[in-house]
């Protein structure tokens, strides 16, 4: 599916592992006034003056994370920088500095190595971060990709999982769902192709799904747009692993109770007609999809006119009391505890459903 548009390949034990790091890393360009030392010794060095620092790492693992049968290397650099950008969003903070670890086996030519860092070039360039360090390593067969991602945060402008009060509104950024069916249409693909190797399908109806999955942006514009606003919510997560998991989330660690209403639920059009060719429930695939990257949060019922009528914002609920639990209110009016469940709840509702 994926086209091999660069042919040449050559093995990285021609330039072993201090050529290809210098091979990989020489176009990367420091821009933040905080970097005083990148890559090129055994440490960087940050300066962040009085603010506070945000670390937040992930570990993407091929064959656990992604399947390189339908993920160009490029769109997984850019990923793997994204993921991680947005953890520290969701701290109200801003991103300065990555470093970014690999563990690779000679299965893979250079070629495949320059792709990988031009997504991780293009996305330190669009989101203003510095790529300042990281480790080079060998492995048996996979891929392994780490990130460290860095930033700063004032101590008064930090946002926490914890802080969500009861009668809190319950916001979220963008829309849900798109992602997880943008991973569903790529294995279909990928079924097909399999049977098919010269098959070309037509995917054109599903292109903001697949971006979704194949290209995610981190929400570098909300700390800026609520700092904007004068708004600063009561606690704040990414929406990585689907809308329930997050909103549970946010109330353990605030001890509160949350209602949230199905009938406002952030969906992108492409994603209730693809839900529908699926056969899965839409209110589900964001509930439980993941990989979505948007942000999710709180804020006192006095900040409501400064968000009002916002296009990135979607009130979808509101805060409880600890004890009144955590329910999805359904469109027919009826209460449902929410359960945190990630993708396999998925697979098993589509198998419930083909058993009927
Ligand atoms: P060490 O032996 O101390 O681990 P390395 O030779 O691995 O040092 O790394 C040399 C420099 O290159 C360091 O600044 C390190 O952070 C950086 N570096 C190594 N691998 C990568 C990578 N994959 N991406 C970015 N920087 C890297
Ligand atoms: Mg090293």
């Amino acid at each position: 599916m994926i086209e091999d548009k660069n042919p040449q390949r050559t093995s990285l034990s021609e330039l072993g592992e201090f050529g290809l790091i210098e091979h990989l890393t020489k176009n990367l360009e420091i821009k933040q006034d905080s970097t005083v030392k990148g890559i090129g010794d055994d440490a960087a060095v940050l300066d962040f003056k009085d603010a506070k620092t945000v670390v937040s790492t992930d570990l993407l693992i091929e064959g656990v994370h992604f399947d390189l049968a339908y993920v160009p290397l490029k769109h997984l650099g850019y990923k793997a920088v994204m993921v991680n950008l947005s953890d520290i969003y969701a701290m109200n903070a801003k991103a300065t500095q990555v470093t970014v670890s690999i563990a690779v086996s000679n299965r893979f030519p250079l070629e495949a190595l320059e792709e990988l860092y031009d997504g991780i070039r293009m996305a330190s360039k669009i989101y203003n971060v510095d790529v300042v360090g990281g480790d080079t390593t060998s492995s048996t067969r996979g891929l392994i990709i780490s990130v460290t991602a860095i930033g700063v945060v004032s101590e008064d402008e930090v946002v926490y999982r914890e802080g969500a009060k009861e009668n809190d509104l319950l916001v979220v950024t963008g829309d849900l769902g798109g992602a997880y069916l943008g991973l569903q249409v790529l294995e279909r693909e990928k079924e097909v192709w399999k049977v098919n190797p010269n098959s070309q399908p037509d995917i054109s109806m599903y292109s903001y799904l697949l971006e979704r999955q194949l290209k995610p942006e981190a929400r570098k514009d909300i700390p800026v747009l609520l700092k904007e606003l004068g708004v600063k919510p009561t606690s704040m997560i990414d929406v990585s692993d689907g809308l329930s998991s997050e909103v549970i989330h946010l109330c353990k660690s605030s001890k509160v109770g949350a209602n949230v209403y199905e009938d406002k639920i952030p969906l992108d059009p492409q994603v209730i007609s693809t839900s529908e060719e699926f056969e899965l429930n839409s209110t589900m695939v964001a509930l439980s999809g993941g990989e979505d990257y948007e942000l999710l949060f709180t804020v006192s019922q006095d900040d409501y006119p400064k968000i009002k009528g916002n296009p990135h914002f979607t009130i979808i609920g509101h805060m409880t009391q600890e004890s009144e639990g955590i329910h999805l209110v359904t469109r027919a009016n009826t209460k449902i505890e929410m359960k945190a469940r990630g993708w396999n709840a998925l697979s098993e509702e589509k198998e419930e459903s083909e058993e009927e």
